[in-house]
């Protein structure tokens, strides 16, 4: 049995999803993000907090669990400038007393949600895992502190972890029963399809001044299932003992500027965007692209789902939430 904290989130809904048919999941989820609606069928829910000792010493001794794959964070970089507070207490906290219980219940194998935002604003054009991090934003910082929590624990405890670096994760399930969904929302492709439906005036471009080719930022866009799969090999490798400890970039190793991806969205959906260029959002490197060469010649995972796919499937997700 494999617990799933965050699994009623956008990634960990996707990651349950997949994760249903070769495992027993239980999800713990406080639904402050996430929605009871995104989490499958097969899977148990706990409503409950990862930072709260007896609900977790509670499934620990209920349930055989053989790892934990750990989705649940507040992920907002603005916000976290605002009040970092909230994402020291429930990024890193929360996620110590989740450690902490867990190996005290001898479970020892561990998946975390790492971000592209650990390497800060890199110098290189594509970003391998030997880049040197240094974040610059308190999101960042705090899971960058949580992979180093991560590397004295197995040096210490004996803990098994893989680190999974997302980029830019896109796209939704392609039974469109699942997607993506946060309030309030401020990733780029939702906002995009969400104004494409009517549903928001305009459009806003975040800095036109980058020092990129078309001036607007550079992402790696990485479809949600593909990040899924990545994950249940990285559970595989470590319940199979082929991995103890471990750290990848998660991307599909190509950048998109911010007007690509909005010409790809006009593109899928026929729709005309109504484009308003505006300053640049604080925060935002001007290119992150990720190599994600190490996963594939350790886990055999590549990214196989494109820009006009990512967005297909959004827009089928987005659609449908209208009714
Ligand atoms: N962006 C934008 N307008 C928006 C939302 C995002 O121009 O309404 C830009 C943002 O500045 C960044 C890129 O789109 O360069 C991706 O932003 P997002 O928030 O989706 O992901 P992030 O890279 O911040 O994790």
């Amino acid at each position: 049995m494999i617990l799933v904290v965050g699994g009623a989130g956008y990634i960990g809904s996707h990651l349950v999803k997949e994760l249903v048919n070769i495992e027993e999941v239980i999800i713990l989820d406080n639904l402050s993000t996430g929605f009871r609606s995104l989490v499958d069928s097969k899977a148990i829910l706990i409503e409950g907090d990862l930072g709260d000792e007896a609900v977790l010493n509670d499934i620990f001794l209920k349930y055989p669990i053989k790892a934990v794959m750990h989705f649940a964070a507040n992920s907002l970089v603005g916000e976290s400038v605002q009040d970092p507070y909230k994402y020291y207490e429930n990024n890193v906290a929360s996620t110590i007393t989740l450690l902490n219980t867990m190996l005290k219940h001898d479970v020892k194998n561990f998946i975390f949600s790492s971000t592209a935002a650990t390497y800060g604003i890199p110098n290189v054009d594509i970003i391998d895992e030997e880049q040197p991090t240094n974040p610059i934003n308190p999101y960042g910082r705090s899971k960058l502190m949580v992979e180093q929590i991560l590397g004295d624990f197995a040096h210490a405890y004996g803990l098994h972890y893989v680190v999974l670096r997302y980029f830019n994760a896109a796209g939704a399930h392609e039974s469109a029963e699942i997607g993506e969904s946060h309030d309030p929302e401020t990733h780029l492709i939702p906002i995009i399809l969400q104004h494409l439906l009517g549903q928001r005036e305009k459009i806003s471009v975040f800095g036109t001044d980058y020092d990129t080719q078309d001036g607007t930022c550079i992402r790696d866009y990485i479809h949600v299932t593909d990040l899924a799969k990545a994950h249940i090999l990285a559970l595989q490798a470590l319940l199979s003992g082929k991995k103890n400890t471990a750290i990848y970039n998660l991307g599909n190793g190509k950048g998109f500027s911010v007007k690509d991806v909005i010409d790809t969205c006009e593109k899928v959906t026929g729709v005309k965007p109504n484009i308003e260029y505006a300053d640049r959002r604080p925060g935002d490197p001007a290119r992150l692209v990720a190599s994600a060469k190490k996963i594939y010649e350790d886990l055999g995972w590549k990214a196989a789902i494109d820009l006009d796919e990512i967005i297909e499937s959004a827009w089928k997700w987005h659609k449908s939430q209208m009714n």
